[in-house]
Parts: structure tokens; C-alpha cells; sequence
């Protein structure tokens, strides 16, 4: 399999080339060149595997001859025996239609887990093949960061450099990532929103005097691997619901468009789903662009949900690409113009495949202020005795106003355990979520950071000091 740039004119790579570069050098993102699709039969005979094993079998196709299949099986074995709960990604009934896929079980408590535990070992595995040493870079709204730091500290040849929006961020998120002292892993906190850390990021791969000294790489959802590891988890729970013979639906919060986008693959690749339910809080371009064709970025409101506060989704790049035939030229020149001016509108082709009939019908999406997320904690709670963090809320609000049909299973992501953002659980319901035995100690554990201006040139000098040049 080979990947292609949703830009156009960055060279294909393969799989390894392709988890290595993270951004494409002409600032599109990776995909691969066509959809692999299974068979109903062949997703039939997926039903009852262990998760490592499904994760195997999904991600086969897209990693091509870069493993073994042996090999990628030892991988999955490996990053997923880490994971808390033997299903790895369990699900829990609420009520007669409504499920929750529990995404929390990983090292940090977050949905990141599940994909950043595979790619740092993938990391590992490509980087001892030679080459040079990596360098990633990356911002994170609070979940990102603290897994991508446990994927990688104290790895060999690969050093982390990892923005976060200085005070936006929940003090478990903080912790988690300052608490690591290996010396590999650098904590950065900037000045401003994380928007503006990720303009900073996204400037350093195009920035030629960094990228002609230093490998580097990224462990945003940019880095198609992520996604490609997120995929495993629809199939997972669709199967346990009665896939392929009957149809589900999933909500899923949602900022990058990284999570829902999974999704999308998993339907291109034969996986029946009824419908993709994008839930955003009041932070709510996508919700704009999917009802309306306006993508235009506003100004972003802090809310108690911090990894939705994102104004710009980097991965609805790469559904705009698949929707508009695959036109990298034409993309481009519609990214270029949202570059300059932070608006723009779908093309037709676009909106078409949007609509009922087209190719990507099967989006919907909803947006949840305060209340809504409050009162939807508030529903769980009393429907199930389950604890919702106010990501998952959020998500679980936008499921219940879908008006999917009683006949068809709804399963809402939960993308965090509710200890990650114990106060605002407390507020909504008065019940103080405990953290989880294998964090308990993060509150006396000492904390490494260095604060910098939202400012490119003082981060570019800073990791220009500390990072391993290529060669
Ligand atoms: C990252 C994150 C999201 C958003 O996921 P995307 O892939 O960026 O859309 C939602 N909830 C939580 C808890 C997260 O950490």
C-alpha cells in the first residue's frame, strides 16, 4: 500500500515512510492510495477475536510489507497488553439502544492510548532499521500529549518536544505529561490557545532549515497511523453489535476530526454504519461546515471539555479530499485560501457527497453548550450509575438527539475516563470520580517544564538546542 498527499505533490511513500514523516513536506496529510475493503464474510469471521488479533487483521491491509504479519501481531500484543480491561475497548449498556465504547482503559485514561501505544512502538521498530533519529513535535489540548509521552519516553534514537497552551489545560492532563523525567521527553508550555501551538508545529514541517537538520516527525492525528490504529475499534464494537448483518451508529466528540474520520475509513472499508455523529461543543465549525458548507474558524472558547476547543480540524482535510475526487492540485489551492483568510466553503462536489445518496451521507453532527453537557452527565448518571467525562458527554448528548431508529444500536465514544476532569464531573453531578490506582500517585510526583512565548522563533531555537540533528 502506498500513500498518497491530500496536496498533491508530495512524493508517495510507504507505510514506514509514511508513520515516519507525519506531515506531507508540501503541508498536506498522508492517505493511503485506495480504500482496502473486506467482504461481509471476511468481517463475519472477525466476530470474537481478541482485540490484538482484530487489530492485526484491520490493520494488515495498510501496513503492506512494511511488517510481517507476525510481526505486526507481536505489536498489537504488545501495546494493547498494557491496557487495563482484557476487551481493551469494552462496551456498556445504558439503555435499550444506547451503548458506551469505553476508550479510557489505556496508561493515560485516554482514547489517545489506543493508538499512540501502537505508534510508538512502531517508532521503535522503523527507527532501529537505520535512518536518522526522530524529532517530534507536536501540540496537544491536554490528551495527546500525555499519551504520546508514555508511548515514547526513554525510547531509543527519538526525542519529544510537546507543546501545550499554557494554563488551558486540566491539572491531571498537565501532570501527566511533567510528571515524566526521562530525558528524551521535552514539555513545552506556550503562551496562547492550542490552535496557535498547532500553527506553530504545522510551520515547523515546512520550515526547510529546520527539516533539512532534524527528522521530524509528528504524533498529532496528522500521522495516518494514529488513524489507521483508531479504525480497530468500530470494527470491535460493531462486531459485538450484531455487524455485519445489522447496522449501528456512532457518536463521537470530536476537535481534530482525527476519532470520527476512523470511523469514515471503517465504513469506506465494508463495515456497516448507519450513521457517524459528530458531537462538538460550542466550538463548533464542523457542526457549521457539515449543515451548512461554511467552514470558517472563529475564536476559540475555553470550555470544561479543553480537547474539543479547537477551532481548525486538521483531519477534515482528509475527508475534503476523498469527497472531492481526490483532486490534490484542487485542495491545495482550497487550503491555501483558508490559510490566508481562516474561511472557506465547500465546493459542490463536496457538499453532494454530503447529502443523502453521496459518498460520505452518513455524517450528522450536533453541538452541546454547558447545559447540554451537564444534563447529559446528569442522564447517564441516573440511567446507568455510570461517571461520563465531558467529552463523552457531550458525545452521548449529540446520540440522543440523532433520532436514529429504535431498531439501530447508538454507541457513543468515550473518549476519557471521568477522573481526567474530576471537577467539572463534580460540578454536574456532585460525585467526585476517583483517579484510577495506576495514576494515584500523580499529585506528589515532581514536574519538568520550560515556559516560551507564543513567539516560532524562540520554539525553533529551543528545539534547535535539544534535539538530536539527522546523520
Ligand atoms: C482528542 C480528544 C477528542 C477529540 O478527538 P479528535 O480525534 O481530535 O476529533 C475528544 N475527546 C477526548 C477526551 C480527547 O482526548
Amino acid at each position: 500500500m502506498d500513500y498518497i498527499s491530500t496536496r498533491g505533490s508530495a512524493p508517495a511513500l510507504d507505510f514506514e515512510g509514511a508513520t515516519l514523516a507525519g506531515l506531507a513536506s508540501d503541508g498536506g496529510l498522508y492517505l493511503p492510495r485506495e480504500w482496502p475493503r473486506f467482504t461481509a464474510d471476511e468481517i463475519a469471521a472477525m466476530a470474537g477475536l481478541p482485540y490484538a488479533e482484530l487489530a492485526a487483521r484491520v490493520m494488515q491491509p495498510f501496513v503492506g510489507d512494511s511488517l510481517t504479519p507476525q510481526r505486526l501481531l507481536e505489536l498489537t500484543t504488545q501495546a494493547y497488553g498494557r491496557f487495563a480491561h482484557n476487551a481493551v475497548t469494552p462496551l456498556k449498556q445504558l439503555d435499550e439502544q444506547h451503548w458506551l465504547l469505553e476508550l479510557f482503559h489505556g496508561p493515560t485514561l485516554a482514547f489517545k492510548d489506543v493508538a499512540l501505544q501502537l505508534l510508538g512502538l512502531l517508532f521503535e521498530e522503523f527507527l532501529g532499521r537505520g535512518g536518522d533519529p526522530l524529532t517530534i513535535v507536536g501540540a496537544t489540548s491536554g490528551d495527546t500529549g500525555s499519551a504520546a509521552i508514555d508511548a515514547v519516553a526513554g525510547r531509543a534514537r527519538v526525542d519529544i518536544f510537546m507543546l501545550h497552551p499554557k494554563g488551558r489545560v486540566s491539572d491531571v492532563q498537565r501532570r501527566q505529561m511533567t510528571t515524566v523525567l526521562a530525558p528524551n521527553v521535552h514539555n513545552i508550555a506556550v503562551s496562547g490557545t492550542f490552535d496557535d501551538a498547532q500553527a506553530m508545529v504545522k510551520r515547523m514541517f515546512g520550515d526547510a532549515g529546520m527539516t533539512s537538520r532534524f527528522a521530524i516527525g509528528a504524533v498529532n492525528s496528522i500521522n495516518w497511523a494514529r488513524l489507521m490504529a483508531q479504525v480497530v475499534y468500530y470494527f470491535a464494537a460493531a462486531l459485538q453489535l450484531g455487524a455485519p448483518q445489522r447496522k449501528v451508529a456512532f457518536a463521537v466528540p470530536t476537535g481534530n476530526f482525527g476519532d470520527v474520520f476512523a470511523g469514515y475509513v471503517a465504513a469506506q472499508m465494508g463495515l456497516p454504519i448507519e450513521r457517524l455523529i459528530v458531537a462538538t461543543n460550542v466550538n463548533d465549525i464542523l457542526h457549521r461546515a457539515l449543515t451548512t458548507g461554511d467552514y470558517s474558524a472563529g475564536t476559540v472558547t475555553p470550555t470544561a471539555a479543553p480537547s474539543m476547543d479547537i477551532q481548525v480540524s486538521s483531519n477534515f482535510e482528509r475527508l475534503l479530499f476523498d469527497l472531492g475526487g481526490r483532486d490534490g492540485a484542487a485542495l491545495a489551492a482550497q487550503m491555501a485560501g483558508f490559510e490566508a483568510t481562516r474561511a472557506m466553503q465547500l465546493t459542490n462536489a463536496q457538499r453532494a457527497n454530503l447529502r443523502e445518496g453521496g459518498a460520505a451521507a452518513l455524517f450528522s453532527s450536533a453541538r452541546a453548550d454547558a447545559n447540554d453537557m451537564a444534563a447529559s452527565i446528569r442522564w447517564a448518571f441516573d440511567a446507568s450509575g455510570e461517571l461520563l467525562d465531558p467529552h463523552t458527554a457531550i458525545g452521548l448528548h449529540a446520540a440522543r438527539a440523532a433520532g436514529i431508529g429504535r431498531e439501530t444500536p447508538v454507541i457513543t465514544l468515550a473518549t476519557a475516563h471521568p477522573a481526567k476532569f474530576r471537577d467539572a464531573v463534580e460540578r454536574a453531578t456532585g460525585q467526585r470520580p476517583v483517579l484510577p490506582a495506576r495514576i494515584g500517585d500523580l499529585f506528589e510526583r515532581e514536574e519538568r517544564l520550560v515556559e516560551l512565548p507564543g513567539d516560532y522563533a524562540a520554539l525553533a531555537a529551543y528545539i534547535a538546542k535539544h534535539a538530536v540533528p539527522r546523520g
